[in-house]
């Protein structure tokens, strides 16, 4: 049978919506989707896959790449090879991706955002998507592929119907790295990825003290503050709220970029936002590159101007 095995992202319990992209992309790839989740109930997705595989290990178990590879070899033993094994591009997948690519000597391509089926080519970009790269797995065997967030979720087949499922028993643990817990993430009193408007602060606001006059901004636009590394570095804001390949990725309706240079690991993390406004004093500013609005001014007399005809 020709099929692409999907290993769920699962996290605490919950089953990820990134996984979404993944079957999105076995639907253009036009092959059954066998989801592998480990057991436990997982809610809705049964629905959307050809089959679901339950290995009979705990979530925190099926993480475990030493563990995986195992459970993999009984799946391929018992169906056959998979034409591509697909994983989240996460953490966990990309690890897991990785150390299969190596124990089983496969082809791999991380981080792919496109699928041309004509031609069986996968695209991934770099340097911010600045230029692509085009990727063809070699052979006709298994390959493995990761797929960036947010790819492939339009494409995700509504099959509606009961899967069928299995389970796979007996999977030898391994001892050789053992897990010890999962950490709770900070709490916060907003999620600033789930924000339709975000007032950013950068560098350019000078200090702290300017931060409350912001945060009144905010509160007349109905928005909700974020800042760049440096503000967060400097206490100025908590971790939470910050943007870039080392903080969240964020796609706001509106992004307002208050003194925020645009260097690449911020642009990373906001650059598909609907609607991108920057405000710099310095018409150079890279962030400029990227925004749908500019204002080139001093940020402080911006936002007192707005709090002004806000006001009025
Ligand atoms: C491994 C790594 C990971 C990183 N991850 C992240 C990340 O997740 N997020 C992130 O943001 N950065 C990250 N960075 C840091 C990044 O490289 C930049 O240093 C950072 O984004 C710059 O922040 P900024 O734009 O606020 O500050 P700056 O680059 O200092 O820019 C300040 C801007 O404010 C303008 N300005 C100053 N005063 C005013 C004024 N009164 N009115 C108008 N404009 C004014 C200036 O013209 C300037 O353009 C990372 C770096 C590394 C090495």
């Amino acid at each position: 049978m020709s099929y692409a095995l999907v290993v769920s992202e699962v996290r605490r319990g919950i089953f990820e919506e990134r996984n979404l992209d993944s079957i999105g992309l076995c639907a253009l790839l036009g092959k059954d989707a066998i989801l592998l989740i480990p057991e436990g109930d997982y809610g809705m997705n049964g629905q959307l896959v050809d089959g679901l595989l339950k290995a009979k290990v705990e979530e925190a178990v099926f993480l475990n790449p030493l563990n995986m590879v195992k459970i993999l070899e009984k799946v391929m033993v018992a169906r056959g090879k998979p034409d591509t094994i697909v994983l989240t591009n996460s953490s966990s997948g990309n690890e897991l991706a990785s150390y299969a690519a190596g124990y089983f000597n496969l082809p791999i391509i991380t981080d792919v955002n496109s699928y041309d089926k004509e031609q069986g080519i996968f695209y991934k970009s770099y340097y911010s998507d600045k230029i692509f790269g085009e990727f063809k797995p070699s052979g006709d065997g298994t390959s493995i592929v990761t797929v960036r967030s947010g790819s492939f979720k339009e494409f995700a087949a509504d099959k509606g119907a009961a899967p069928s499922v299995e389970t796979i028993e007996d999977v030898a643990v391994s001892t050789a790295r053992t897990f010890m817990e999962f950490v709770e993430e900070e709490k916060t009193d907003v999620d600033i990825t789930k924000a339709e408007f975000l007032l950013s602060l950068g560098r350019g606001i000078g200090n702290k003290d300017e931060i409350p006059d912001y945060e009144e901004l905010a509160g007349m636009l109905k928005a909700v503050i974020s800042g760049s590394r440096p503000v967060i570095d400097k206490l100025w804001l908590p971790k939470a709220r910050q943007v870039g390949t080392s903080g969240k990725t964020v796609k706001p309706k509106v992004y307002l970029a208050m003194g925020i240079s645009g260097a690449f690991q911020h642009i990373a993390g906001m650059k598909d936002s609907d609607c991108i406004i920057a405000v710099n004093k310095d018409a150079e500013a890279p962030i400029f590159q990227y925004a749908h609005y500019g204002i080139i001014a001093d940020i402080h007399k911006v936002r007192d101007k707005l709090k002004d005809i806000l006001k009025g």
